[in-house]
């Protein structure tokens, strides 16, 4: 029997059984693993806690026949400000869903975990509006996965002037020049550039500051839902939630 000892975030847990819950950790040493906590949904149980969505814990886990079980755990952070806060707990959600989606099993990606911790407690601690942190945190994930968007010169010639196009195929920013190189080219206001480059490069503390017009965001938003689709392929559930509940 092969045992696991680890760091992990439990990006989200279910029910399995009439006492146990089944919960996908997203372990720092290991990547992201399925792991049963025996007894889980017994008021009595040491696990009881265990498996408690966006909490970070130290684990023993062993390797079954056909899962992963908890041995052992102990609380290294847990979010309160998060679970009474629905704002907050849609960011989590989002964040939970993203990671959860980009992940392959058992794939070890430290960066990509430090990122994630990281941003819960920036969620847990900051008060940015929910749609410039969900816009942001979106952006840097992007990047972290290897597709960061250019967005201070032309994604085609790398000219820093008129810079009046996006295109989510060549990957950001397009001048007036090379606009038709790109097919889903479209015109960009400089506001939502600059906005975008700002969420995209600026700390999660320094969002609690700023305060944008709506028709910009709504802009942005749409850039950026455009741009994970091409180069992700997906959409994500949790996210209509988080922005419906944004100011
Ligand atoms: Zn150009």
């Amino acid at each position: 029997m092969r045992f696991l000892k680890t760091e992990a975030i439990v990006l989200k847990s279910n029910l399995i059984s009439e006492k146990d819950k089944i919960a996908t950790l997203f372990t720092r040493d290991y990547g992201k693993l399925q792991a049963v906590a025996k007894g889980a949904r017994r008021s009595k149980s040491r696990f009881v806690n265990a498996v408690r969505p966006f909490i970070v814990a130290n684990y023993v886990i062993f390797e079954g026949q056909n899962y992963y079980y908890i041995d052992q755990w102990e609380l290294v952070k847990n979010f309160e400000n998060i679970e009474k806060d629905l704002k907050k707990f849609a960011l989590a959600s989002y964040i939970s869903e993203t990671i959860s989606r980009v992940l392959e099993e058992k794939q070890k990606n430290t960066k990509l975990y430090f990122f994630t911790k990281h941003s819960l407690e920036a969620v847990e601690s900051l008060n940015v509006e929910t749609s410039i942190f969900l816009f942001s945190y979106t952006l840097k994930l992007i990047s972290l996965l290897g597709y960061m968007p250019v967005l201070d010169s032309c994604a085609i010639c790398g000219k820093k002037e008129n810079l009046s196009y996006f295109s989510s195929s060549c990957g950001g920013a397009v001048c007036k020049d090379c606009n038709e190189t790109c097919k889903d080219a479209k015109f960009l206001n400089k506001k939502v550039l600059k906005f975008l480059l700002y969420l995209l490069k600026a700390k999660y503390e320094k969002l609690e500051r700023i305060s944008v017009p709506g028709v910009i965001k709504e802009e942005a938003d749409k850039i950026i839902t455009e741009y994970v689709r091409t180069h992700l392929e997906m959409d994500f559930k949790s996210k209509d939630f988080a922005m419906k509940l944004s100011d």
